[in-house]
C-alpha cells in the first residue's frame, strides 16, 4: 500500500465560545476548520480534523497548510502509510512545527483504523473502553462566586470533577482585560475557597492558572491553599522555560504539580522534567507528538509511576486514554466550558461526537473505526473556504 496523494480542505463552521477578555458567552462563533485527508492507492484514506493551537476545536493555519501540501506531500507520497514510526522519526528530524507534524501521524492513525475496522485505542491495545471526565472551565467565568455557581451546576449534570482556570488577563474587580500583570492572586484564592464550600470536602478539584503567576512565592502561597482545600492537582502554575523553578516548587509543596503542558519537545521534554524532579504528574497531546508521541510519554511516566494526564479534549487524546491504563492516565479533560456556552451542541461537520458524559460522569470511547469520527462530506463541501481569505469557494 502506498500514499498517493495528501490533501486539506479548509471549511466554516461555528461553534459556542467563551470572550476571555470580557468574561462574556460567544454563541455560534464562526471559525475556520480543517480536515486533513491522505489517501493510498488502496482506496482506503485517513483524516484528522483541526490540529490548530487547541487541537480539535481549531483548524490548520495557511502556513501549516502549506508546509503539509509542499515538503510533506512530497516526502510521502509512495510510502507506505502504516509506516508510522518511520514517517514520525522523519518528520521529527526535519524540524517541523509539532502540530504539523501531529496531523499527519493522526490520521495515518485513522488510516490504519480505518483498514482494520478498529478503533485507534484497540488497534494499539485497549485498556478500558470509558475514562472519567471532568468540566475544565474557561478562564474568566466570572467572579469568584460564579465559579462556585458553575462547580455546583456541573457536579448537578453529573461531571465527578472539576477544574478551575482562574483570572488571567482580566481583572474580576473592573470586568477588563489586562495584560497579566499583577495576577489576581487575591480573587483566585476566593474562588478556590468559593468552589471547595459549594462542592463540598470529597470532590475532586483540579487548579490551572496557564503559567501566569511568576514567582515560586506567589506559586507556593496559591498552592498552600490548594493543599488546606484538598485539591487534587496543581497544573502548570509558572512559566514552562523556567524548569529550576518547577524543581524547587515540587520540593515545596505536597499537592501534586501538573506540568509540563505547553513547551516544545514533546515526549523528550517531558522525560527530562520527571527525571530531573520539575513535575509529579507529565502532561501531553495529540498535537505535541501525534498520536504515537502521546502514547510514549505514557510509556515513559508509567515506568517511573507518574501520572500522565491527557491535555485538552478531543477524539485523538480519547483514543490514547483508551490505550493507557487509569493508573498512568486518570482524568479526561472535557471542555472548556462556562455558562451560556454549550459544548456539547453537535459540531456541523459531524454526525456523532466524542465526549459526552454518562451518567456516572464517564465518557465511552468511540467505537468507529480509526479516530471515531462519522464526518459529514456535504456539509464540509457546501462551506470550503480559502484558508487565507476565509471567503467562501465553489467547488
Ligand atoms: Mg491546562
Amino acid at each position: 500500500m502506498k500514499i498517493t496523494d495528501i490533501k486539506v480542505k479548509s471549511f466554516l463552521t461555528y461553534a459556542d465560545r467563551w470572550d476571555q477578555g470580557h468574561a462574556l458567552p460567544k454563541p455560534d462563533t464562526e471559525l475556520m476548520q480543517t480536515v486533513l485527508t491522505i489517501e493510498t492507492d488502496e482506496g482506503v484514506s485517513g483524516h484528522f480534523i483541526g490540529g490548530g493551537t487547541h487541537g480539535d476545536q481549531e483548524g490548520l493555519n495557511n502556513v501549516d497548510q502549506n508546509l503539509i501540501l509542499g515538503r510533506i506531500r512530497d516526502l510521502l507520497i509512495g510510502q507506505n502509510p502504516l509506516d508510522r514510526e518511520m514517517i514520525w522519526q522523519w518528520l521529527l528530524v526535519a524540524w517541523f512545527p509539532e502540530n504539523v507534524a501531529s496531523v499527519i501521524d493522526n490520521a495515518l492513525w485513522d488510516l490504519a483504523g480505518r483498514m482494520t475496522n478498529l478503533p485507534v485505542y484497540k488497534l494499539i491495545g485497549g485498556a478500558r473502553d470509558k475514562v472519567k471526565a471532568y468540566a475544565s472551565t474557561y478562564p474568566n467565568i466570572g467572579k469568584p462566586k460564579v465559579y462556585a455557581e458553575h462547580a455546583l451546576a456541573c457536579k448537578k449534570e453529573g461531571y465527578i470533577a472539576y477544574k478551575i482556570h482562574p483570572h488571567y488577563f482580566w481583572n474580576p474587580e473592573t470586568g477588563k482585560p489586562t495584560p497579566g500583570r499583577p495576577s489576581n492572586i487575591k480573587a483566585d484564592i476566593e474562588t478556590i475557597h468559593l468552589v471547595r464550600e459549594a462542592v463540598g470536602p470529597e470532590y475532586v478539584l483540579m487548579y490551572d492558572p496557564w503559567g501566569t503567576y511568576m514567582s515560586v512565592e506567589e506559586t507556593i502561597k496559591v498552592g498552600r491553599e490548594l493543599e488546606k482545600l484538598n485539591y487534587y492537582w496543581y497544573e502548570h502554575p509558572m512559566p514552562e522555560y523556567r524548569v529550576e523553578s518547577y524543581v524547587r516548587l515540587c520540593r515545596e509543596l505536597t499537592i501534586p504539580i501538573l506540568s509540563p503542558e505547553i513547551i516544545a519537545g514533546g515526549v523528550f521534554s517531558r522525560a527530562d522534567w520527571m527525571l530531573r524532579g520539575a513535575s509529579d504528574m507529565t502532561r501531553i497531546d495529540v498535537i505535541r507528538g501525534g498520536i504515537t508521541g502521546a502514547r510514549k510519554t505514557a510509556i515513559v511516566a508509567e515506568a517511573y509511576g507518574i501520572r500522565c494526564e491527557l491535555h485538552m479534549a478531543g477524539w485523538g487524546n480519547l483514543q490514547v486514554m483508551g490505550a493507557t491504563s487509569e493508573d498512568t492516565s486518570e482524568y479526561y479533560e472535557k471542555g472548556l466550558l462556562a455558562p451560556g456556552v454549550d459544548y456539547d451542541k453537535q459540531h456541523p461537520y459531524l454526525k456523532n461526537n466524542c465526549d459526552k458524559i454518562d451518567t456516572e460522569g464517564y465518557v465511552h470511547l468511540p467505537q468507529k473505526p480509526g479516530m471515531g469520527y462519522e464526518i459529514e462530506w456535504d456539509y464540509i463541501n457546501d462551506n470550503i473556504i480559502d484558508p487565507t481569505t476565509f471567503v467562501r469557494k465553489t467547488i
